[in-house]
């Protein structure tokens, strides 16, 4: 069966790396995503790779993102019995307090909730929301203590955090950002969040890119922007530093489907040492196959919390090694933004 995009909001066809370019297009997207879920399949339309959550989606009918958001983190919940939402896959049940490698339970925390302004130019000032754990053991985590226990910080309630949400934004936040530790390990609180936001603020998705396809099909055309990192250039450096197996290929797979789904720009923090074996893979990786996608190259790492644990992450990027890597992305054409 065919199905017509909705056509009552326009579709934005400035490049995707055009400046500003988070509003019209996302809202395109967002109106497609939900127009390819509510549709039989057609063989011949593209689609994400099948998990069987798609099929369980509830919607059925052109709907808000608020309310879609509502139903979608009912599912999630669910998902928690069998949990399978970061690609570590470990399918403990999390509803009758089992954990998994992220130590996270049925419920959320938070340790951050409060107005930014340090990150990308175009999404801030923005009202961040931390939920605390994650799926990911970096040793150079700049809030590792909140970030790798989910049960730092205080209960996390979605109504009232969405209200304090709506208060900054009618206050001029130009986005709203969820971000963690890893804010997919808690799919369902994030979901309920959204579902007591207003359809038409611009939302954040801050990740680490180690989701499920699960995880994936529950978040499309939810937020706006894939605010992503891409830390390592090689799985060996994966291991070593975050304690994660088979990172490029999941990185790699989130990346390209969020290009697909919505607005992407891609973190990559410059690491002392690191500069041939991380950034030179990521940055031709980035090259060849997200051309014109944004990219931030953070290069003010610090040796936090568990970095002594490697010699080469006990002190800073150097001047030179920063150069170099200007130079490489200039060199590969990537498209660099403040
Ligand atoms: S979110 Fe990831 S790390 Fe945590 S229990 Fe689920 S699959 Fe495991």
């Amino acid at each position: 069966m065919n199905f017509v995009i909705p056509k009552s909001r326009p579709r934005d066809t400035a490049p995707a790396n055009a400046p500003g370019n988070f509003g019209l297009r996302r809202e395109a997207q967002r109106h497609a995503a939900f127009a390819r879920t509510e549709i039989s399949p057609d063989p011949k339309i593209p689609r994400p790779p099948e998990s069987g959550v798609a099929a369980s989606l509830c919607h059925r009918s052109p709907k808000s993102r608020p309310a879609i958001a509502g139903e979608r983190a009912k599912i999630a919940h669910q998902l928690l019995a069998d949990c399978h939402l970061c690609a570590h896959h470990c399918g403990v049940n999390r509803l009758a307090g089992e954990t998994g490698l992220c130590h996270a339970g049925a419920g959320a925390r938070f340790f951050l909730a409060q107005p930014e302004v340090t990150d990308e130019l175009e999404l801030i000032p923005t009202f961040a929301v931390a939920l605390s754990g994650c799926d990911l053991r970096c040793d150079f985590c700049i809030t590792g203590a909140e970030s790798w226990n989910p049960r730092a910080g205080k209960v996390f309630n979605a109504e009232a955090m969405a209200a304090k949400a709506k208060t900054a934004l009618a206050s001029g936040a130009k986005t709203v950002m969820l971000l963690g530790g890893e804010p997919t390990i808690h799919l369902p609180a994030a979901l309920e969040f959204v579902s007591h936001l207003p359809d038409a603020a611009k939302l954040v998705w801050k990740t680490n890119a180690h989701g499920s396809a699960p995880a994936r099909e529950l978040l499309d055309g939810i937020f706006d922007v894939w605010l992503a990192d891409y830390k390592f250039g090689n799985d060996d450096c994966a291991r070593r530093l975050a304690k994660v197996a088979d990172y490029t290929r999941i990185v790699r797979e989130n990346l390209l489907w969020a290009n697909a789904h919505s607005e992407l720009v891609v973190r990559h923090l410059l690491m002392p040492g690191h500069l041939e074996c991380c950034w030179q893979p990521v940055a031709a990786w980035l090259a060849e196959n997200l051309p014109g996608v944004k990219i931030n190259l953070r290069s003010g790492f610090w040796p936090a919390w568990k970095s002594a644990r490697h010699a080469e992450l006990r002190g800073t990027v150097s001047a030179d090694e920063t150069r170099r890597a200007w130079q490489m992305a200039k060199n590969l054409g990537l498209n660099l933004i403040p």
